[in-house]
């Protein structure tokens, strides 16, 4: 709940960290949905960072995975990262789940200042640990790259992109960002993203702009996080409104795929 990486941009990471969720409660939110039954994909990500709750992120994806489990192949399950090397190898060595690292900027500098792990493990670090694994298969990374007029929505960040992540076996989801009431950051136009996917493309590597969904219930990606303080011992009502948040959260990012994948 909440989360520690402090993007500059994610209203989630400005109410700070309050804990993190058990194998059992990540399970209960996906169960909790009225269309589990449905479900054809999940994606782990708006709310916290994976990799810093890894344990109980990999006992949950086994038990969706697992044939003792529910036996859903792991390629209906992404997870999200902002790039926690150490976190990440490990996950890339015994999970078979698609993963999205979160992006955003591919200059070193500019990263810096809207994403403070950026200080930690460099973008560049991330991809070189990325281009050690084969994604030739079925086991899908994206880079997701939200965007901001004015600042990461120029051609050259894309001819920058280009540069970072050539050769790599990948693709690139371009989000709306989404602005929240408090945020200096401002939505680029459409103009913009449509001009930066074509300038992707057209140099090799696959990029989408990510239909968008759950902006006008603050539920869309950043935009996630509660309005009341959620706490681990908190009262049991304000972790059902949370859950009951994060629970339609879950079921749009599943709307999401599946526009995607049409
Ligand atoms: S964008 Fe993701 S990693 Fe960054 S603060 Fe928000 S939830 Fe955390």
């Amino acid at each position: 709940m909440g989360c520690k990486m402090g993007c500059r941009f994610c209203v989630t990471g400005q109410q700070g960290f309050h804990g993190n969720l058990s194998a059992a409660e990540i399970l209960n939110q996906i169960f909790s949905i009225p269309e589990f039954y449905r479900l054809t994909n999940i994606v782990y990500m708006g709310m916290g960072e994976p990799m810093d709750n890894l344990d109980n992120v990999l006992r949950s994806t086994e038990v969706l995975t697992a044939s003792w489990g529910l036996g859903w192949s792991p390629h209906r399950i992404t997870v999200s990262s902002v790039g926690i090397v150490p976190g990440l190898r490990r996950f890339l060595d015994v999970s078979q789940c698609h993963v999205a690292v979160s992006l955003h900027n591919p200059f070193a500098a500019e990263r810096l200042d809207i994403m403070p792990m950026q200080r930690v493990y460099p973008i560049a670090d991330v991809v070189a640990l990325l281009r050690q694994y084969d994604w030739s298969g079925q086991r899908r990374i994206s880079f997701e790259y939200t965007m901001f007029s004015g600042l990461n929505d120029d051609l050259r960040h894309a001819a920058e992109l280009v540069r970072l992540l050539k050769g790599l076996y990948c693709r690139v989801n371009l989000i709306r960002f989404h602005a929240s009431p408090d945020t200096p950051f401002k939505t680029s136009s459409a103009q913009a993203m449509e001009r930066f996917k074509e300038y992707l493309n057209s140099h090799g590597i696959t990029c989408t702009i990510r239909a968008s969904r759950g902006e006008d219930i603050m539920a869309a990606c950043g935009l996630l996080a509660g309005h009341h303080p959620c706490r681990l011992n908190g009262e049991l009502r304000i972790e059902n409104e949370e859950l009951r948040v994060e629970n339609e959260e879950l079921r749009v990012e599943n709307e999401e795929l599946r526009v995607e994948s049409l």
